[in-house]
């Protein structure tokens, strides 16, 4: 292979995929690779696959097929990441123009083989950050030890690996210094954090969020991402009402509101705890915003349990919830599990969910009309009459996931402006620019 001048990388996935992929190319711009927009004008293209449900594993796939039937001669196609982890063959045998694969966490030997030499460039292989617009990520943790039994991720990536507190404050100071406004905490399990270190269960996130918060200034929100709901401590809360930069947001992927299907997918099963520590929320935060994430059609539910979840939400009234189809994944628990959901019925219950929480998201977004928010800015466009609208989140909306709040105004892309919020409709919010 001649040295490669030039890159081009695909990243499928979650926000966790996304910093790894930060990592990569600041390990290949360190070595002078120039990132280029066509895949054609490249002389090296990297896809980080996602391999975490199916349909991620579908898409990674499918994007790699079309790379490898567009590559052209002196090219070098290279996949990795965690679907690669899981189905490296299949990828192979399915794609022979595929010259490397390369499973998760393997970006120095990705640099290594394009000729880069890792050991001269600047590297923070842990905890490495993406800026998006006004935020970044900061991603503290990696893998996990949870039991799961519909989750394929620790075999993916392996038990729990935390950041040490003083590179993450580093890595924190300097995404600050380039202009972040917020930083957005994530790992598959945040509230882990620091249980490898030695650190108490539950112990270690509301230190960390101190120090974070210390070495940022109050002006930088902190977001709280992925929180596992055992964990949501009385600690935990009273930091983060406390902090003046911890938005009062908080996501907490729940997977269901039934406790026998909480126990067959080893998830913490007592549905009650869930009420106390998000009544607790409320009490310390009342204008906390909760999101979370439920799955449909898991082995065994029935139409009496799928109720309970219904009912579950419709008590917890969320301000933001996804509901996603069981994924049947081999290698996981789930996988043998007797009475597999048909499909329809998957779909059934998760359009019936989503049906239910529109409503309930609707009301809750009505809570903002007439309040003021500091707004981070994304984008600026116009109206239909040609004047200038602004798209932007409040501390309501956590980037890529939550959408965008539409004011009347005009601002910097990239700055903090404060808003008034007059209407709310649906999922979403709109007002104007105060100042
Ligand atoms: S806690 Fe999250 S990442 Fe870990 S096994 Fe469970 S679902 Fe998967």
């Amino acid at each position: 292979m001649a040295v490669p001048r030039t890159y081009h990388l695909v990243t499928l996935g979650c926000p966790k995929n996304d910093v790894d992929s930060e990592h990569l190319e600041r390990l290949l711009t360190g070595g002078e690779l120039l990132p280029v927009i066509q895949p054609g004008d490249a002389d090296a293209i990297i896809v980080n696959t996602c391999g975490f449900i199916e349909q991620s594993q579908e898409q990674s796939m499918e994007a790699v097929r079309e790379l490898a039937a567009t590559k052209r001669e002196g090219q070098t196609l290279i996949v990795a990441g965690c679907m690669t982890q899981l189905y490296g063959r299949q990828v192979r045998e399915e794609n022979p123009a595929v010259d490397h694969v390369f499973g998760v966490g393997q970006w120095q030997d990705v640099a290594k083989l394009l000729s880069v030499d890792v050991d001269a460039v600047f590297d923070i292989p842990e905890g490495a950050a993406k800026v998006t617009g006004p935020s970044a990520y900061l991603k503290i943790s990696d893998g996990c030890d949870a039991p799961c039994t519909f989750c394929v991720i620790p075999k993916i990536k392996g038990g729990l690996r935390s950041a040490p507190a003083g590179l993450l404050v580093r890595e924190a100071q300097r995404l600050v210094a380039a202009g972040a406004k917020e930083l957005v905490l994530v790992g598959q399990d945040t509230t882990a954090w620091g249980e490898d270190l030695g650190m108490p269960v539950a112990g270690g996130l509301p230190g960390l969020l101190e120090m974070l918060s210390e070495a940022v200034g109050p002006e930088v929100w902190l977001r709280l991402m992925y929180a596992y709901p055992s964990r949501v401590s009385d600690q935990l809360i009273e930091t983060m009402a406390r902090l003046p930069n911890v938005v009062h947001y908080l996501d907490v992927p729940l997977q269901h509101g039934s406790e026998a299907v909480l126990r067959r997918m080893k998830r913490p099963h007592n549905v009650e705890k869930v009420h106390a520590f998000v009544r607790q929320l409320r009490a310390a935060m009342p204008d906390v915003v909760l999101r979370t994430s439920f799955i449909a059609g898991f082995p065994g539910e029935t139409e009496a349990e799928f109720q309970e979840l219904l009912d579950f939400a419709k008590v917890i009234r969320f301000d933001h919830a996804g509901c996603f189809t069981y994924s049947r994944q081999q290698w996981t628990g789930a996988f043998e599990m007797a009475d597999q959901v048909p499909d329809e019925i998957k779909h059934e219950r998760r359009d019936r969910f989503m049906r239910q929480q529109q409503k309930i998201a609707a009301r809750q977004a009505q809570r903002f009309v007439g309040r003021d928010l500091p707004m981070l800015v994304e984008g600026l466009g116009e109206d239909d009459d040609g004047d200038p609208v602004v798209a932007g989140r409040t501390y309501r909306e956590a980037p890529e996931v939550d959408g965008l709040v539409i004011v009347r105004g005009a601002a910097e892309p990239g700055s903090r402006v404060l808003v008034h919020i007059d209407e709310a409709s649906g999922y979403d919010l709109f007002g104007s620019v105060i100042r």
